[in-house]
């Protein structure tokens, strides 16, 4: 075959692909795919994802474009390729070529990856060279974002620059028909990293593998231990040992909020919760989030008051490895940290935070780049509540958005979470907690500043978004940002997040924000709010909850019967409710004075306080532990009760007025009537007059979508009747599926209404 015929049977072209294609083996793919069609040309990460140049016969193009599309690896995710014919140039041979820098980066860097199948079967073969060792990966699996010190994505600007290969790991890294090939984080029990055991103190205790057998022997004997994760330090210990937990309640200063638990196996887990199909593929994805079940046991301490578990499977190797070695098959696994202080992720401040908390210390030697927490996923009938977006899931892309130019959204103060517009994709950071605390804001600068390095945007240029609220940390610092600001308002942003998420742009609706605390239009506290409009045209608030005041401010979202003081005092006569069956402590007495006063009292239409409110009356008169612990509570008692018909809760011009609600709670405690009942009623009638308010404007303006957001809506039961009474009605609940309900959503939404207006002019 002569070299001129062959050539003019041959076509070239030039690919480029964009999405989640670094550092998910990517380029080993193309190059197994294009030897094995007998193409040639070359493979190279660029910053703008993954750039392809490939030659060969016609059909056997056609193969290698229609393989890349239909088969990429597991956790790559195409957004887009872009496929150019370009002359053939008589290449010869396939190559994988060094990274390119200079270009602008659409690249997004991968989340962390839970360990392959095919790196487990090594882990736990004896005769492997990684057999046991914490450390192993692959090119479809392990550490990223976590390790990632700036793009692109190459060993020596990752955590594991420090750790040069030995040979048989160079030579896994250099042939391209290794499943290791260009493996960034790759490493052996000869080159790599180890696990090391530590006291307190921190002397060493045991080294490599022995080190993680006494780990697992001092949890079965009740110790609690600090274990180095992906993206941070856990507090473990034996979740059927109540002694143990207790004392870690005590140590961490925890008094009721949830511990997450990992479990052994998906075996174990069907134990301990209902399980069903959705369940067991959302906790054995590669993000390995926690996932809140309906618990089946009590585990004495470790969730109080829940009627749910929070479980996550093994991901790490060296949860593997701590398993096989005789750690209790269920683990207390909670965040390294006092209280709810940001989680551990540096050595030397676990030691110094963790000190008094943990009898020993698992130390990994790799370094962690930044603090990335287990995400959290709540099941419910309406499909997956997002309520913590990290580890597995951050950074991506959730949504494109009309911007050309860059945008930086910086959320809101709580449960605080960034959102970076670049080439029209909007990128949300991992969760990185409340900005009330100083190592929060620092890694809320870092991820400004990481994510704006890595995907090159120029401050100068972007649009800074932020709350409308001018004595948010967050706005505070965003304003000191170079570039044009632009505030956003706090429930509007909650309903942008959801038409955001599904790229509907103009989609005229009728949005429901519902949550705890909000900078309104007003200067008041908003928390209750009913709007008409579309990303492109903005949102007019049409309805909202009947004001009321909030005694003391910030420190009534602590008491549920403070907020009740507020709310209370719309209503006509009052029974004794420092009297049974309310037994209202002192506290109430002293917000009512507030009121009596009008010292210290605050506007609110804050559903998240009613919601307080009501919980208050029903039983819960102690302040709360956690944010959201009140309706988290009245929400489980309700669960318990049977169907009942709603409690009054009318729309009276365009207010909800909570005031026939709160009187018949009122009187059906005083008669008697159980908890769980009232509380499902109140349920019934928060979700009927949300759905009567929204059906209301639907059929004024001919429309058929309800958008609901805020963190009210982490409520399964509310969600699910909302969306069964407007189903009912001909009409469709939209609700967030990519960002959490809560304030972990709202940079997306600013984003997404920054984005819009500004497309629109
Ligand atoms: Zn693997
Ligand atoms: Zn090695
Ligand atoms: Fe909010």
């Amino acid at each position: 075959m002569s070299a001129p015929s062959e050539r003019a049977r041959s076509a070239a072209r030039c690919i480029s692909v964009t999405g989640i294609v670094q550092g998910v083996g990517f380029r080993p793919f193309v190059y197994r795919l294009a030897t094995t069609l007998g193409l040639a040309g070359w493979v190279a990460n660029s910053e703008r994802g993954v750039e392809i140049m490939i030659e060969g016969p016609p059909t056997a193009l056609e193969t290698f474009l229609s393989e890349l599309v239909r088969h990429p690896p597991p956790a790559a995710r195409i957004d887009r390729i872009t496929v150019e014919p370009t002359t053939p140039r008589g290449l010869v041979g396939f190559v994988i070529r060094e990274s390119r820098t200079g270009q602008r980066p659409t690249t997004r860097v991968s989340p962390d990856l839970a360990v392959c199948e095919a790196c487990l079967r090594e882990l736990f073969d004896p005769r492997d060279r990684r057999y046991l060792y914490p450390y192993v990966n692959c090119t479809d699996c392990g550490p990223r974002y976590s390790i990632v010190l700036s793009l692109p994505y190459d060993r020596p600007r990752t955590t594991m620059k420090d750790w040069p290969l030995c040979p048989d790991c160079a030579r896994e890294y250099h042939d391209p028909t290794d499943r290791r090939f260009h493996a960034q984080p790759i490493a052996c029990p000869i080159c790599g990293p180890q696990y090391v055991l530590h006291d307190p103190e921190g002397t060493l205790l045991a080294r490599g593998q022995a080190a993680i057998r006494e780990a697992a022997a001092l949890l079965r004997t009740g110790r609690i231990l600090a274990v180095k994760g992906i993206g941070g330090y856990h507090l473990t210990c034996d979740a059927r040992d109540a002694t143990a937990v207790q004392a870690l309640r005590e140590r961490k200063f925890r008094k009721e909020k949830p511990f997450a638990l990992m479990v052994a196996s998906v075996d174990v887990a069907s134990t301990l919760v209902e399980l069903d199909e959705q369940a067991c593929a959302l906790l054995s994805s590669p993000a390995r989030p926690i996932v809140l079940l309906p618990a089946l046991v009590v585990l004495p301490g470790v969730a109080p008051d829940s009627r749910e578990l929070g479980i996550m499977l093994p991901y790490a190797p060296l949860h593997f490895v701590l398993f096989a070695a005789g750690a209790p098959e269920v683990l207390v696994m909670t965040s390294g940290n006092r209280s709810d202080e940001p989680i551990a992720y540096c050595d030397t401040d676990a030691f110094a935070r963790l000190g008094g908390i943990a009898d020993a210390f698992l130390v990994g030697e790799r370094p962690i780049a930044r603090r990335v927490d287990d995400s959290v996923i709540r099941m419910s009938r309406v499909g997956p509540i997002v309520i913590r977006r990290a580890r597995g899931l951050a950074p991506a892309a959730v949504a494109t958005l009309p911007s050309e130019r860059p945008i930086v959204a910086v959320g809101a103060d709580l449960k605080n979470a960034i959102t970076l517009v670049v080439d029209g994709q909007a990128i949300v950071s991992q969760h990185l907690g409340d900005l009330d605390h100083w190592p929060v804001v620092e890694a809320f600068e870092a991820a400004i500043r990481d994510l704006c390095t890595m995907y090159e945007i120029q401050l100068e240029r972007a649009l800074v978004v932020h709350d409308a609220h001018p004595g948010y940390v967050s706005t505070s610092r965003a304003l000191t940002l170079p570039g044009e600001h632009r505030a956003v308002q706090h429930h509007r942003a909650h309903v942008a997040s959801v038409l955001a998420e599904r790229g509907a742009w103009s989609e005229t609706v009728v949005g429901l924000a519902f949550d705890g605390t909000g900078y309104g239009d007003d200067g008041t506290i908003w928390g209750g709010e009913v709007f008409v409009g579309s990303l492109s045209q903005g949102f007019q608030r049409v309805a909202h909850l009947r004001p009321s005041v909030l005694p003391g401010g910030d420190a009534a979202a602590r008491w549920p019967v403070q907020a009740a003081a507020g709310f209370l005092a719309a209503l006509g006569e009052l029974p004794d409710l420092l009297a049974p069956p309310f037994s209202f402590p002192d506290r109430f007495s002293q917000a009512r004075q507030l009121v009596a006063r009008g010292v210290q009292c605050f506007p609110t239409t804050s559903m998240g306080r009613l919601f307080d409110t009501v919980a208050a009356l029903c039983g819960f008169t102690r302040p709360t532990s956690f944010e959201g612990q009140a309706a988290m509570w009245l929400e489980h008692l309700a669960q318990e009760g049977p169907p009942v018909p709603p409690y009054p809760f009318p729309l009276v011009g365009s207010q909800l007025d909570f005031r026939p609600l709160l009187e018949a709670v009122i009187a059906d405690r005083k008669r008697g009537r159980q908890p769980t009942e009232i509380a499902r009623a109140f349920h019934e009638a928060v979700a009927v007059a949300a759905v009567t308010v929204a059906a209301e404007w639907c059929a004024a303006l001919g429309l058929r979508t309800v958008v609901a957001s805020g963190g009210v809506f982490q409520n399964a039961l509310l969600l699910a009747r909302m969306a069964e009474l407007l189903q009912a009605r001909g009409l469709e609940l939209w609700t967030n599926r990519a960002v959490p309900p809560n304030d972990g959503g709202i940079s997306l939404g600013q984003a997404a209404l920054a984005a819009c207006a500004s497309s629109t002019g």
